[in-house]
């Protein structure tokens, strides 16, 4: 089923529109995508033929080679599954709505995938003004749609835990894949094939071997969660020596899996509730975050308490200075914090746990809280292949305070929640983690 509260149409003429265009850019997967099951449906009434494109650009902020390699896998994956339903999948390179808009010249509609980034907006936007066809968006990526869950900017997990609640119950059914009537349409365009050697991006940074692209990955990658780990999910996520989170995060991120899909998967497992929380609540209040904060990749819209305390405490001395560069390499006076860079660097992608000490680390040791959250979303998004998401915006001013509360006052932090080294070896074997990690 596909709710209303996904759908947003913007109806123009068109004369005599032969054919659908599924514009897909965020939803990157054919299972439960619901601008792909809609574009089906509107092709079966309209008795017309549909294909598919994705636009591949150099220009979006911030990808290097390690996520194009990823995307790339994970594209090869959905041209595969979607030529299965005989829906054919164009490559174009160039600027993502200058190409959809002269793919989409004689289409009856163009429909197209949410996504909630300054950038994804604008070119959705572009789309909507100058495309000679109707245009629809449909949203797929969140389980409760976002301005359904609410309408302004959350102030925390407990805030928006109870309006997500309230509607979880609408959102969690299942989506039937359609069957498309006219198959495998062959528009009168060119298809490129992707060739990651022809973009102008960062080579600085090397593809991992940890994690391979595409939707029959992510699928596997749940099946062993379900099977092997959301038992003990609970109990030892937060220990960096066990493999016991999802590892869906690069999957959620480029849209190869659905989080809806996810969720009717585990929801009747009896351990869900805790990876539910993340799933849904802390992510989703992250896409709130997003969506209704034109600011939410700077600091300015802190909340006050925890803007003003870091400023208080801007002079305090810090014991331990680094540069960017320092960081970036590892080479702190302590071993964990080094050890988490080096798996970030190494497999694209740091243990949540350690996200959090990792971020609160940089705040102690840069001059001011400015350049520490510059230092930490830089070199997030630079090495995570789930990096440039929603959740690393909420993720990394999390640790300057954003959606957490007042803890009791300290040099440099103020009333910003700490972490120190001890508290890791309360948690788990600090060595053995260090040990997996090392130069
Ligand atoms: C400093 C910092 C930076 C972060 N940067 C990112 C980032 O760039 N991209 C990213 O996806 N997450 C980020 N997170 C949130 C979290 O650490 C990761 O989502 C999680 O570790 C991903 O691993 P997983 O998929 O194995 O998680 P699991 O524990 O298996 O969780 C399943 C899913 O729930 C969601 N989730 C889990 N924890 C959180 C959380 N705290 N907030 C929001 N959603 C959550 C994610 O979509 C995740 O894939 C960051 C957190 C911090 C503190």
């Amino acid at each position: 089923m596909i709710h209303d509260e996904r759908v947003v149409i913007l109806n123009k003429p068109s004369e005599n529109g032969k054919y659908v265009l599924l514009w897909i850019q965020q939803s990157q997967r054919t299972r439960y995508n619901h601008a792909l099951e809609f574009a089906v449906n509107q092709a079966n009434a309209l008795k017309l033929p549909l294909f598919a494109c994705f636009v591949i650009t150099d220009g979006f902020p911030n990808a290097n080679l390690r996520h194009y390699t990823f995307m790339f896998e994970g594209l090869e994956n959905l041209k595969l599954n979607l030529k299965q339903r005989g829906i054919n999948l164009l490559f174009r390179y160039g600027n993502p709505p200058e190409e959809v808009v002269s793919l989409g010249k004689n289409a009856e509609m163009i429909v197209m995938d949410r996504g909630y980034l300054r950038v994804q907006k604008q070119w959705r936007r572009e789309v909507g003004r100058t495309a000679p066809c109707t245009v629809v968006q449909v949203e797929s990526d969140a389980v409760v749609p976002v301005e359904t869950a609410s309408t302004k900017e959350e102030f925390a997990a407990y805030t928006i835990r109870p309006k997500i609640n309230r509607q979880l119950d609408k959102f969690l059914v299942p989506l039937e894949q359609r069957e498309l009537k006219i198959k495998d349409f062959m528009p009168d365009f060119e298809s490129c094939v992707p060739d990651i050697t022809k973009l102008n991006i960062d080579r600085s940074v090397s593809p991992v071997k940890s994690f391979t692209g595409g939707e029959d990955e992510a699928a596997k990658l749940l099946g062993i969660f379900i099977d092997e780990k959301l038992d003990d999910y609970d109990k030892l996520r937060n220990d960096p020596t066990k493999d016991a989170q999802s590892g869906l995060s690069p999957y959620i991120h480029f849209g190869n899996i659905s989080p809806l899909e996810t969720t009717l998967a585990v929801k009747d497992h009896p351990a869900s509730a805790s990876f539910l929380e993340e799933l849904i609540v802390r992510r989703e209040l992250a896409m709130n975050m997003v969506n209704f904060n034109a600011e939410y990749d700077n600091m300015k819209h802190l909340h006050p308490w925890a803007a003003n305390t870091l400023n208080e405490h801007v002079k305090d001395v810090r014991t331990y200075i680094y540069t960017y560069e320092e960081l970036e390499n590892a080479e702190t006076h302590d071993e964990a914090w080094n050890a988490a860079q080096r798996e970030m660097r190494s497999t694209g992608k740091m243990h949540g746990y350690m996200r959090m000490y990792w971020g609160k680390k940089i705040i102690e040791w840069t001059e001011t809280p400015e350049e520490a959250y510059r230092t930490a979303i830089s070199l997030n998004d630079k090495y995570s292949l789930d990096g440039r998401d929603p959740n690393g915006f909420a993720g990394v001013l999390w640790c300057f305070g954003k959606h957490d509360r007042p803890w009791q006052e300290r040099a440099i932090f103020g009333k910003v929640r700490y972490m120190n080294f001890a508290g890791l070896k309360r948690k788990f074997d600090v060595e053995s983690y260090i040990s997996k990690f090392k130069a």
